[in-house]
């Protein structure tokens, strides 16, 4: 199923923006409405369609493959860095510690502090810069492949 258009959100905090602008913002908010029993169905459709497109996206590893992983590196501090996307073969030779699939559902698995840096290499490895507009970002996900 696809979607004729953005879904602009009317009321509540992110109130005149898109679900697929959120999708680099707060995506685990467009997650919580995919699951969720108490919105309209047409709302719930709408999220489900577009986080099943999100994660259809695909990264590749610098060896050409479609990626499997984003490889990350974690401190002893705590703090983390994010050092790229790779196959499954090239992911080990990385230098990374924590391995997270390679779509939107990674910045689920990281705590709040982490998921800025992973929505930014997302961002970047889609080749999405500057401001993303509710057309922009409906544009991408509704289009095939990358
Ligand atoms: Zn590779």
């Amino acid at each position: 199923m696809s979607q004729q258009g953005p879904w602009i959100l009317e009321n509540g905090k992110y109130a005149g923006q898109s679900l697929e602008q959120l999708m680099f913002k707060d995506p685990q908010f467009v997650h919580a409405l995919t699951i969720r029993g108490s919105y309209n169905g047409s709302l719930v459709a709408h999220a489900q369609w577009l986080w099943k497109a999100g994660k259809d996206k695909a990264l590749f590893c610098p060896c050409g493959k479609r990626a499997k992983y984003i490889v990350l590196y974690q401190d002893g501090t705590g703090d983390f860095s994010v050092l790229g996307a790779y196959c499954q073969s090239c992911a080990h030779s990385a230098g990374g510690n924590i391995l997270l699939s390679a779509d939107f559902s990674a910045v689920l698995r990281v705590a709040s502090w982490g998921r800025k840096q992973i929505l930014d290499f997302l961002k970047r490895s889609f080749g999405l810069n500057g401001r993303i507009t509710a057309k922009k970002a409906f544009a991408f996900f509704a289009g095939n492949g990358r």
